[in-house]
């Protein structure tokens, strides 16, 4: 892929899926705002590393994807710092397993914030300085969840769903723009959100570490192999180019077949 010049945000970017596509993404010669949470002499040397090893400029936005003024001003911050924001990618999320009689309304509230609510917020702020340039890539993690429920993920499933509805509706508003929304929606990829999910999967249905990897986890993914990180990070790539100018509004799985059943 030829190197651009462009700028991008991507939030929830120091840890798993959003570090992929900011690396991925840095790579190909764009300016990265790094956002999400972790031990900042962490996040400072995956900043510094990602400059040293791209040759582009990337700062850190700490901004909290569930308060709204917090991501308006990180997005305000990063048009002030490099002139424009060409590429918003809607990463930041958690999780939390439980019956829905049981869940805890400030998990539902917290979930449906940071896993949906905060792609309103960002392409609110992001949307007008793309409309003045003539182009954009918006680009949402969404999820296997998106397009097919799993029990135990109330909060989840809902945001996600919500978010494959906001990608589409988004798609058509900027479609005469040259500004294009998409969902990419990863089945089971390694990362800390896997891995911190397992001992509440193992207690809501009763079974082992080994079990809820096997049994839970890639029971649906046909390959049964989890997808990578840096496999997402392409994908995402590949739709800032131009070659993907006309995938707008679409929804696509990286899911090893889970929603091909
Ligand atoms: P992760 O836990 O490795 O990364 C989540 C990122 O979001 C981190 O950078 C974290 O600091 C950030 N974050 C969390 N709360 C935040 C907040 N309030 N404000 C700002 N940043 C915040 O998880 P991941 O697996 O890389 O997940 C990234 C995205 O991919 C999520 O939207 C998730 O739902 C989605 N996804 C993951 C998988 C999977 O199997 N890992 C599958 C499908 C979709």
């Amino acid at each position: 892929m030829t190197r651009t010049s462009r700028v991008a945000i991507v939030t929830g970017s120091t840890s798993g899926i959003g570090l992929a596509i900011a690396r991925t993404l840095a790579q190909q010669g764009a300016d990265v705002v790094l956002n999400g949470f972790g031990q900042p002499d962490a996040i400072e040397k995956e900043r510094a590393g990602i400059e040293a090893e791209f040759g582009v400029r990337a700062v850190y936005s700490g901004a909290d994807m569930s308060k709204g003024d917090e991501i308006a001003a990180m997005v305000a911050q990063a048009e002030t710092d490099f002139g424009a924001v060409d590429i918003l990618v809607n990463n930041a999320g958690i999780q939390y397993v439980s019956a829905i009689e049981e869940f805890p309304v400030e998990k539902w509230d917290q979930i449906i914030a940071i896993n949906l609510s905060s792609a309103f917020h960002t392409m609110r702020a992001a949307i007008p300085g793309m409309k003045k340039k003539g182009w954009g890539r918006i680009i949402n993690t969404a999820s296997a969840h998106s397009l097919v429920a799993s029990p135990f993920k109330a909060a989840y499933v809902a945001a996600k769903h919500g978010i494959a509805g906001l990608t589409k509706t988004a798609a058509l508003e900027l479609a005469t723009h040259k500004i294009t929304v998409n969902c990419i929606s990863p089945g089971y990829v390694w990362t800390p959100l896997v891995e911190a999910q397992i001992p509440d999967t193992m207690k809501a249905r009763g079974l082992t570490r080994e079990q809820v990897i096997h049994d839970v986890l890639l029971q649906a993914q046909s390959t049964k192999e989890f997808v990578t990180v840096e496999q997402v990070g392409a994908l995402a790539a590949f739709l800032c180019t131009d070659a993907a100018s006309q995938i707008t509004g679409a929804n696509i799985p990286v899911d090893g077949g889970w929603t091909a059943h």
